[in-house]
């Protein structure tokens, strides 16, 4: 049976997503803009957003996983696609006959590519220089032996160069320097081997805040969900709202305690809220006692401890009816908690807030 829709789901704005992209490139243009869609797309669905931020104008889809990429490609998406991190078993020749760009960060990564080239084809790769993040990336020091393996293999062609910054969320953060100064002379390197690359290098909060390191192609994610990394002021419209149903009402006397443990009693006759949403839906339990919902048109706290699959909330003299909708986080414009709120009192970022709505419980309803 099909699970009650209105139990617990995420609404994701499609044109909100199509308005920050637009905004994003504007904010970029002599670049082409790479869309983030990796996990899921931050858990708002990789499909719809990637295509949405197609249609908003976006001339490259960036995914972690080769298998993320050959879904959306297996999905009718032809767009150019963009895969960097894969585990050494990975069989990359799907990828390449699927006209996926891939990622090498050494000279080893190189050759599997170069070995799993089809015969006829030539694999598309961007060459990863670790410029200072010390992830995935080729370390300055073997970055003239990586260039110039791929200058002299035939199965390769080299798309780009590039690298991931560590701390452009810090505008003022002397690292982001330090990386570009080494991203410079990877490119000088690239070029003294033959290669003439494109190069691309900023994330979301460099694209606001460094137009000097725009280069050709840029790479939006969080941005791109209407977050903003950064705390210039932009027009960026959160794309994800957390919405439940009222399922239950009643009343309780003073005195009265709600939930496990007790831990909330209640201080005057009040009613209370039965929200079908509990941890197991993605409400953190660690959230219990700190949180509030929009309900009725305001907000209002949760009383008591968050459960797998249910949390209460106390309504004082306001009486809700069965069916109400309730919001546990969204954009924020009345007033409703959002995902940078939830963040913050979890001690997290709201990358990690949106994307742990990727779960099979919870339902997504594009608007
Ligand atoms: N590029 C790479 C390689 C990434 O891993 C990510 C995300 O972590 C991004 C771009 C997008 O970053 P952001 O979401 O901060 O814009």
């Amino acid at each position: 049976m099909t699970p009650s829709f209105s139990r617990a789901r995420v609404d994701i704005d499609l044109d909100a997503i199509r308005h920050n992209l637009t905004l994003l490139g504007a904010r970029a243009p002599g670049a082409e803009v790479m869309a983030v869609v990796k996990a899921d797309a931050y858990g708002h669905g990789a499909l719809p957003v990637a295509r949405a931020a197609v249609e908003a104008g976006a001339g490259w889809l960036g995914t972690c996983s080769l298998g993320e990429a050959l879904a959306l490609r297996e999905a009718g998406i032809t767009t150019r696609l963009f895969s960097w991190l894969d585990t050494p078993d990975v069989d990359f020749a799907p990828g390449i006959e699927a006209g996926v760009d891939l990622a090498a960060s050494s000279v080893g990564e190189l050759r599997r590519i170069a070995a799993a080239t089809p015969v006829g084809t030539r694999a598309r790769v961007h060459l990863k220089i670790d410029t200072g993040l010390s992830r995935n990336g080729c370390p300055p020091a073997q970055w003239a032996e990586l260039v110039e393996s791929a200058a002299a293999e035939p199965r390769v062609e080299v798309v780009a160069i590039w690298s991931h910054l560590a701390c452009a969320d810090e505008p003022d953060h002397p690292a982001t320097d330090l990386q570009a100064k080494r991203f410079a002379e990877a490119y000088d390197a690239a070029r003294a081997a033959g290669l003439d690359p494109k190069r691309h290098l900023a994330n979301s909060a460099a694209l606001l805040t460094r137009p000097d390191l725009h280069f050709d192609i840029v790479r939006p994610g969080i941005a791109m969900y209407g977050l903003n990394p950064v705390p210039q002021a932009e027009d960026l419209r959160p794309a994800m709202t957390f919405r439940s149903t009222v399922a239950l009402v009643k009343r309780i006397e003073a005195g009265e305690s709600v939930s496990y443990g007790h831990t909330w009693t209640a201080s005057r006759d009040t009613n209370l809220a039965l929200v079908p949403a509990g941890y197991a839906d993605g409400v953190p339990r660690s959230l219990s006692g700190r949180m509030d919902v929009w309900l009725g048109g305001q907000r209002r706290p949760v009383a008591g401890r968050v459960c797998m699959d249910q949390l209460v909330v106390d309504c004082g003299d306001f009486e809700p009816s069965v069916g109400d909708e309730v919001v546990l986080f969204g954009a924020g414009g009345n007033g409703e908690p959002t995902a940078r709120e939830w963040a913050d009192k979890l001690g997290t970022i709201d990358y990690e807030v949106v994307t742990s709505m990727y779960r099979p419980r919870v339902r997504r309803r594009y608007l």
